[in-house]
């Protein structure tokens, strides 16, 4: 890939790390532990782990992201690779890299 074009993707991926790390700190409260004690009644207390079911599920799946995202901003810096599909070693296109700067797979990989 170019360099200009790596500088670009290196750009979105350091913008998406930023907002996956606010968004990490911000749902820190929802993922803390559910009190037992809680002198809310069964229903509510249902609805709060529930509510922090959600928030853990979608905590690890930022988190996922995130990994992958660091791991992208490695193979630009070290000029490895990035926009290569790490299944097929074919190129990813730039229009899917766009929308998601962190895949490590092609479309058809990623099914
Ligand atoms: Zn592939």
């Amino acid at each position: 890939m170019e360099k200009e074009k790596l500088d670009y993707f290196k750009k979105l991926l350091e913008k998406l790390i930023i907002e996956l790390e606010s968004t990490l700190e911000a749902n820190k409260e929802t993922t803390e532990t559910v009190s037992l004690d809680d002198s809310i009644g069964r229903l509510s207390r249902a609805d709060a782990l529930h509510a922090q079911n959600i928030a853990l599920s979608l905590h690890g799946n930022i988190q996922i992201k995130l990994k992958l995202a660091y791991q992208a901003l490695e193979k630009i810096s070290k000029d490895d690779d990035y926009g290569i599909c790490v299944a097929c070693n074919k190129p990813i296109a730039e229009a899917r890299l766009e929308v998601m700067p962190e895949t490590p797979l092609c479309v058809n990989c990623s099914r």
